[in-house]
């Protein structure tokens, strides 16, 4: 089994291959914009408007951090930061008040929740949502691969693919071969540049710029309307934009100047606070803002697993379990029809 990308969503996938049971190797190479490192690591289904099948599906993931993440503990020694006290997003919003887990907040509720916050009417408490350290879980889960004897991990990026019905060879960028059962395609927003796809792979990058502001103020991550504040040790954490611009990662002075006002707008302590880190990362998008999960319909030996958007560290241990049932010839744990590429037709 070959799997081309090495971001969360193709070491997701290789380590479920591993845990069922089954072997893989996973090729890739970090390009700079890879969206899993850039990501703020908000675990947040309840926040956005996701029909109500998509919303369960991004919940049925979340659910899965806490023993996703005491198995890599236990693999790795690497414990990741894991807060579920709920996330914050400001505004009244009648919709999401009507939805599982939501706890409204009055102007004086959220005063006594965080007090770092300029007074707003109202807001939503989403109990069950959260945060992870991004970061932290990539460590983790490379090292995972790592430690897996089933998996092994070649660098470099895949040129072209050629599927045939039941095995696929793999050409790597400096000539090398590789040759696979089957081959997973998760190279996040570089996936549409894949030679040899059965079908075009309708994803495309959409950056994201991000800001690491020196301080704490807040204890849960805020969504504002305009900006999302997470916190991450002794910083905190301002995104993001949303701009299309193709493969350009970098960032630019007008953007950020806009997150740091934003987030001074929502709090306002952090008017001095020195900058620590800006970047951008590159989200793989797909036209309807769903990931792409399942086998080509008429090419078995390819699977996807790509244009996870916005929601790709929330959605990463429950693409990589079904797409490891998949490979098992077992059923996946949730209905994912509605995430096969036959509905781009
Ligand atoms: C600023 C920002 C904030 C975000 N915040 C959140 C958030 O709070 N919560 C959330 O759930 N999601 C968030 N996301 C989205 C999330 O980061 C992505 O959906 C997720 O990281 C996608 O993972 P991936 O593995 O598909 O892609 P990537 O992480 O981009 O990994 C793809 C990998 O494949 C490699 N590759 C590409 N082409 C090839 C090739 N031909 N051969 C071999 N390897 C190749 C790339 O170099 C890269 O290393 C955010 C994204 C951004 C940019």
């Amino acid at each position: 089994m070959l799997i081309v990308g090495d971001g969360i969503i193709g070491l997701a996938t290789a380590i479920a291959i591993a845990r069922a049971g089954g072997s893989c190797r996973i090729l890739g190479r970090i390009t700079p914009g890879a969206a899993s490192a850039a990501s703020a690591g908000l675990l947040a289904p309840s926040i956005g408007n996701a029909e109500p099948g998509f919303r369960a599906f991004m919940s049925a993931s979340r659910d899965r951090y806490p023993a996703w993440l005491r198995w890599l503990a236990e693999r790795t020694g690497i414990e990741v930061t894991l807060d579920r006290s709920g996330i914050i997003e400001l505004g009244p919003n009648e919709i999401a008040s009507q939805r599982a887990g939501v706890e409204r907040l009055d102007a004086a509720a959220l005063e006594k929740l965080e007090p770092a916050l300029t007074s707003h009417p109202g807001a939503a408490l989403y109990r069950d949502d959260g945060y992870v350290d991004n970061v932290r879980l990539l460590d983790a889960l490379r090292e995972a691969a790592r430690c897996e004897w089933s998996i092994d991990v070649v660098e470099g990026r895949v040129a072209a693919i050629q599927p045939g019905i039941d095995s696929c060879t793999a050409t790597m960028e400096d000539g090398r071969t590789q040759h696979g059962r089957a081959v997973v395609l998760a190279a996040g927003a570089w996936i549409a540049l894949l030679v040899g796809a059965p079908r075009p792979v309708p994803v495309e990058p959409v950056r994201g710029q991000m800001l690491r502001l020196q301080g704490a103020p807040l204890s849960h991550a805020v969504s504002t309307g305009d900006v999302y504040l997470v916190p991450r040790g002794e910083s905190t954490l301002v995104g993001s934009t949303l701009e299309r611009v193709g493969f350009d990662s970098s960032t630019t002075s007008a953007a950020l100047d806009r997150l740091r006002l934003a987030a001074v707008a929502a709090v306002p302590s952090l008017r001095d606070a020195p900058v620590q880190g800006a970047w951008a990362g590159l989200r793989p998008m797909t036209p309807d803002a769903r990931p792409i999960i399942g086998r080509d319909p008429d090419l078995p030996s390819v699977l996807y697993a790509c244009g996870h958007g916005k929601n790709g560290i929330l959605l990463a241990p429950l693409t990589g379990e079904c797409v490891a049932s998949l490979i098992a010839g077992s059923a996946p744990p949730v209905d994912i029809t509605a995430f096969g590429i036959q509905r781009f037709g």
